[in-house]
Formats: structure tokens, C-alpha cells, sequence
């Protein structure tokens, strides 16, 4: 019996985010021969991110714009959500691992009265049967889970599933522009004052540059910053950096901060502390340089450099801008 796959297409200000394509892909692992692929975009200014989809080869677009999207609100946010499920009957609904995915995902599982598995790093499919792998105790072990019931929710943790590519022969969605349902908000955003550099999305970088309490003030981050600029990166911090002033907390990454996967995560003067690693761990290639042999964060890295940061860093912004500029 065929199946129909819905997944919740992310943007911010207006353009896709990567964790859509990433969301896309882990679909197409999903779908089998029949099943029909669908995409859900919501928000107050969609065209841009509509068109951007048209190539990826989905049977559907839905467009749900209204000005109440204009920033999120779990209320006007589930009622688009509401209004499309409505529309597609899904089988298997799959958001982004990121804050709004966290927070729609379990409201569209109790709706459906669907199981939910979060955080998928990554998905198998043998012999038909759909296995899940999601990382645990911040990030020291992994489980395998597979639904027992029918009707599925999943989110899908950024950066782990590559991110789909168009299709040779891209076929022609149809786009569905559903009706934005207008139910009375208990409560509005008005304003989402951003506090980041805004360089590059921390969360989909696909380079970080970390720094800890080893960084020692705020202009003790200008090394990091010139070499995440030069990698085309972002700079992210230790939340024992962000306590001591030295930067934004926007920036911390960890247990009760933001949870990255890049390809290189380089971390400077960061100890390793388990609630750090619980943001970082899964980085594809970490490398450490720390002036103490024994920083735990050697025993995670895949690269250590035991030296001062402040030498270090400049060092391989010069190297670096050598080969690069
Ligand atoms: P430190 O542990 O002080 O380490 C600084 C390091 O810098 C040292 O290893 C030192 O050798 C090195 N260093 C010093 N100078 C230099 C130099 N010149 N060159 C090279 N290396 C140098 N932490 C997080 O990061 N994220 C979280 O989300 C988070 N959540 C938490 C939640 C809870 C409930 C609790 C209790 C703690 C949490 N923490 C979190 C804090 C965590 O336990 C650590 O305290 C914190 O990560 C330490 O930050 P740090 O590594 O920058 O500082």
C-alpha cells in the first residue's frame, strides 16, 4: 500500500534552510516504490523558497502565507500544520531537529495520534522495515528504533543526512496553495530581535570555531572570529565562556545550548566538560587545541594541538590564507 510522506520545509526570512533539504532527503530514503513525497511551506513571504523547491522532485508543494506566519507561534504555526495534514493525510510526517521542529512535532504526533521518534541521525531501510538511529546520553551511545504502529512522526537532527539534490528528471510538483485556517492566537510574536553575529547560521555551519574560558575575554574571540571568516565558518562558544562575559550567549553550544554537527568543529581553550559535548560530539572531524595535555576534550577530538590558542589560531589563519586567498 502505498504511502504518503509529508515533511515540514523550514525557511528563515523568507529562504529554505538547509535542515529542509537534509528533512527531504531522509523522505527519499523513506519512500518506496509508489509513495508520494510532499512539502510543506509556511510562512508570510514563501515565494522565494517555493520556487527554490520546484527542482527537488516532490509530487506536491503545499503554500500555506499569512501574515500570522510572519514569525513563529506554536498556535498559528500547528494550525497550518493542522490545515495541510487535513489536506495530504500523511502517513509519516518528518520535521527538522531544530527549536520549531522540537516544538510542532510532538503536537503533530498527539494530533495524529502517531508514534514520534526524535533526533534521527540516521535511517536504514532492510527488508522494508524503517530503523532509526538517534544519539543518547549526550551523544555517548546511540539506539536503533523502528515504529510498531502505523503513522509516524520523525525529526531529523541538521547536518547528519546529506542534503537531498535535484533529481535528473525533476518532474512537476503540483503547488497547492492552502488557506491559512485564522484561529484566535493566545498569543502573537511581534518582534524576534536576533542576537548572533548573523554571519552564517551557527546551527548549519559546516565549520565552527569554538571558544572556552581559555579565550579569556571578549577580544580573545578575534583570532577565532578571523579564521571562521576565512573558512567561511562560524564562531560558537563554551557556555563557560558566554558565563564569563566573553561572548553572546546565542553563541553556546551544549546541553542547554545549541546542538551542532559540522563537518570540522575546532574547539579552543574548551576543557570538554560532558554538557559541551553534548552539543558538538557528533561533529564529523574535531580537533582540540588546548594547553593542557589532559583537557578531556583530547579523548573526543579527532586532531589535538596541546599548545596556547593564541599562537595556534593565528598560525593556521596564516597557513590557511595561504592556500585559500
Ligand atoms: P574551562 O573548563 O575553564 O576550560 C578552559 C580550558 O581552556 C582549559 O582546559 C584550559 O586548559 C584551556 N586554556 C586556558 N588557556 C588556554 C590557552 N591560552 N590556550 C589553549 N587552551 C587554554 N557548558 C557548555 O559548554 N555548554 C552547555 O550547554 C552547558 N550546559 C550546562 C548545563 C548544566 C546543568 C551544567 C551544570 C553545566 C553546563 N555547562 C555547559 C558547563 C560545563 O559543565 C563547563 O563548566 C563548561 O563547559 C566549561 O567551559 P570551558 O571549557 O570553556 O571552561
Amino acid at each position: 500500500m502505498s504511502r504518503t510522506i509529508l515533511i515540514y520545509a523550514e525557511i528563515r526570512d523568507g529562504k529554505l534552510r538547509q535542515v529542509a533539504l537534509e528533512t527531504l532527503a531522509a523522505a527519499r530514503i523513506l519512500a518506496a516504490d509508489g509513495d508520494s513525497i510532499r512539502i510543506l511551506l509556511a510562512g508570510s513571504n514563501i515565494s522565494e523558497a517555493t520556487s527554490a523547491l520546484i527542482p527537488y522532485g516532490a509530487d506536491t508543494i503545499y503554500t500555506i502565507e499569512h501574515d500570522d506566519l510572519e514569525n513563529y507561534s506554536p498556535d498559528a504555526y500547528m494550525a497550518a500544520v493542522h490545515a495541510a495534514i487535513r489536506e495530504a493525510q500523511p502517513d509519516i510526517v518528518l520535521f527538522g531537529h531544530t527549536a520549531i521542529g522540537r516544538d510542532l512535532a510532538p503536537l503533530t504526533a498527539a494530533a495524529l495520534s502517531a508514534g514520534q521518534i526524535s533526533d534521527v541521525i540516521s535511517i536504514e531501510v532492510k527488508d522494508g522495515e524503517a530503523s532509526f538511529t538517534r544519539p543518547l546520553y549526550a551523544g555517548k551511545a546511540f539506539e536503533k528504533r523502528v515504529f510498531q504502529s502505523e503513522g509516524w512522526v520523525i525529526t531529523i537532527r541538521p547536518n547528519n543526512i546529506p542534503a537531498a539534490e535535484p533529481p535528473a528528471d525533476t518532474g512537476n510538483p503540483s503547488i497547492v496553495n492552502i488557506a491559512y485556517p485564522s484561529p484566535s492566537l493566545r498569543s502573537i510574536v511581534k518582534n524576534v530581535v536576533r542576537k548572533t553575529s548573523g554571519k552564517i547560521d551557527l546551527a548549519e555551519a559546516k565549520i565552527v570555531i569554538s571558544g572556552g574560558r581559555g579565550v579569556k575575554s571578549e577580544a580573545g574571540f578575534k583570532p577565532l572570529e578571523e579564521l571562521a571568516d576565512l573558512l567561511g565558518g562560524a564562531v560558537g562558544a563554551s557556555r563557560g565562556a558566554c558565563d564569563a562575559g566573553y561572548c553572546d550567549y546565542a553563541l553556546q553550544i551544549g546541553q542547554t545550548g545549541k546542538v551542532v554537527t559540522p563537518e570540522i568543529y575546532i574547539a579552543c581553550g574548551i576543557s570538554g566538560a560532558i554538557q559541551h559535548l553534548a552539543g558538538m560530539s557528533q561533529s564529523r572531524v574535531i580537533i582540540a587545541i588546548n594547553k593542557d595535555p589532559e583537557a578531556p576534550i583530547f579523548k573526543v577530538a579527532d586532531y589535538g594541538i596541546v599548545g596556547d590558542l593564541f599562537e595556534i589560531v593565528p598560525l593556521l589563519t596564516e597557513e590557511f590564507r595561504k592556500i585559500l586567498v
